[in-house]
């Protein structure tokens, strides 16, 4: 008899939570796992996939606009959020049935619940109050969207979490914040028609991302919102014709709905991690180890509580990991350098690897190739649209050591690119790689 009733309790039903429960079961380990809200987590249940739906629906309003060069005549079309709400809700449920029968299947124990820790091998259950016993407990709890900035007013505004809950198309919006949910959101509102405004504090968007990307995105923002960069809230009214956001200029902003996307924190409060010892970073954060440990040895963490990168495949990965070292016999851990990614902005941006800068400050000396130019389709569709592609390579091997494209599809694009750098490819290789014609992700082996 063991002395645990389980092998390994996992806390949160989320991206790295499943994914590690999963593994973890077809080990043979006995798996329980708690999830407090649903399961699927964020990125299923108010994150990536239904943020992802919204894109592809705000999309289809350039597209009708563009038939028009293509010899289409489309009447006025008419955009109804509530059909998109139900059906993007019911693709979530869906999809949150299958989260659920997959860990089933593998064995998995899924308890409705929320966990917290008690001891190094003691998970609570708070609802029933019923405790486990377990050998090893995993943190796979996320974070949550902070509202920010803490200025008078701020309960009037709403955060990611309540935008999928929206019955109605907000007339004007104001979305607040520079980062990818900020970003995203601004060009999923603007696209479905409201009249969208994107207040930022910094003179750009997108910290860390390539300055050129950066400026191409303000650029194209402007066409299709309000965009005001360099400016702060300093309070928030509700008035009866709706809500008014004062800024730091002295001007004002009015909006039916203003949505703040200024980060995320991890779910650390009240988790229990005090009683176990386990201290949280300046981030909110738990430490961990290449292999994802605590410094309580029975305890691991990954996913967004523990902010190394908070991606979805990242967290799919290091809850991969951690199954495959702890229950598979084979040590593995994450590598978090290159990790492509996208921000779907309409248009989209892909990267993989160092901006222009960073390249600079950690080589030295690189070769920028660069191609900025009108995509085929606006050619007759009329829309003022440039994409831009930037290469950046190592002088010294010859190596792609960045890549950042701006413009439609990027995310496929760059997806496909990020194998070739991740295995070190140069700007050789790229070279006598034969173009696919007529593309614009061609750019990327002629830019000579
Ligand atoms: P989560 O998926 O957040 O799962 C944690 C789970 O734990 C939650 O279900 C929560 O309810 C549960 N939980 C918390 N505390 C407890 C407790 N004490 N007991 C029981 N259960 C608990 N990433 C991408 O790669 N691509 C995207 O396009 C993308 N879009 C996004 C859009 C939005 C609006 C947001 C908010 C995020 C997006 N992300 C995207 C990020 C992605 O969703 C996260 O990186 C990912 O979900 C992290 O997975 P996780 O397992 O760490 O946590
Ligand atoms: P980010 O950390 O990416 O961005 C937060 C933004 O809010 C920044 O522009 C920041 O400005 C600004 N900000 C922070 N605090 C304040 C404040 N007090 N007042 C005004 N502005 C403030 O967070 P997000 O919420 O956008 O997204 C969280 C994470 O989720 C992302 O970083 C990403 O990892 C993940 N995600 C991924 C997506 C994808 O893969 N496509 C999509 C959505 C989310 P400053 O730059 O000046 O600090």
């Amino acid at each position: 008899m063991s002395a645990f009733d389980v092998d390994l309790f996992v806390i949160g039903g989320g991206s790295g939570g499943v994914r590690a429960a999963r593994i973890a079961a077809g080990y043979g380990a006995r798996v329980m796992l708690a999830e407090e809200y649903r399961v699927g987590g964020t990125c299923v249940i108010r994150g990536c996939v239904p943020k992802k739906l919204m894109v592809y629906a705000g999309r289809f309003a350039d597209e009708f606009e563009d038939a028009a060069g293509f010899g289409w005549t489309v009447e006025k079309p008419r955009f109804d959020w509530g059909i998109l709400k139900r059906r993007r809700d019911a693709e979530v449920t869906r999809l949150e049935g299958i989260y659920d029968a997959n860990l089933i299947r593998a064995g998995v124990e899924i308890v409705p619940e929320r966990a917290v820790i008690e001891d190094p091998h003691t998970v609570r259950l708070v609802g029933s109050g019923r405790t486990v016993r377990t050998e090893r407990i995993l943190v796979a709890v996320g974070g949550h969207p902070v509202k920010e900035p803490a200025v008078p007013g701020i309960e009037h505004a709403i955060t990611s979490n309540e935008v999928f809950e929206l019955e109605s198309l907000p007339e004007r919006i104001l979305v607040v914040g520079g980062g990818y949910i900020a970003v995203e959101f601004a060009g999923i509102f603007a696209a479905l028609g409201s009249r969208t405004t994107l207040l930022h504090r910094g003179d750009r968007l997108l910290r860390g991302f390539d300055d050129e990307v950066r400026d191409a995105l303000a650029e194209a923002y402007r066409q299709r919102m309000d965009l005001r960069l360099g400016r702060s809230l300093t309070r928030l009214e509700r008035r009866d014709d709706g809500l008014v956001a004062q800024l730091d200029d002295g001007s004002a902003i009015e909006a039916d709905q203003i949505l703040v996307a200024t980060g995320r924190r991890p779910n650390v409060a009240g988790l229990g991690l005090d009683r176990v010892g386990i201290e949280t970073d300046a981030a909110g954060a738990i430490p961990v180890d290449a292999y994802s440990q605590t410094t309580v040895p029975s305890i691991y963490a990954v996913g967004d509580v523990t902010n190394r990168a908070n991606l979805t495949p990242v967290a799919i990965r290091e809850g991969h990991a951690f199954a495959d070292t702890v229950f598979g016999g084979k040590p593995s851990c994450v590598d978090h350098r290159l990790i492509p990614t996208a921000v779907f902005s309409t248009p989209e941006i892909g990267v993989v690897g160092h901006t222009e800068a960073a390249a600079r400050e950690v080589y030295g000396k690189i070769d920028v190739y660069k191609a900025r130019f009108r995509p085929m389709k606006a050619t007759l569709s009329g829309r003022e649209e440039r994409i831009l592609m930037k290469v950046l390579v190592d002088c010294a091997s010859d190596r792609v050591v960045g890549v950042h494209i701006f413009g439609h599809d990027a995310g496929e694009v760059i997806q496909a690119v990020g194998i070739a750098v991740t295995m070190g490819a140069t700007k050789a290789d790229f070279d006598r790689t034969v173009a696919v014609h007529p593309t614009a992700a061609e750019e990327l082996v002629t830019m000579r």
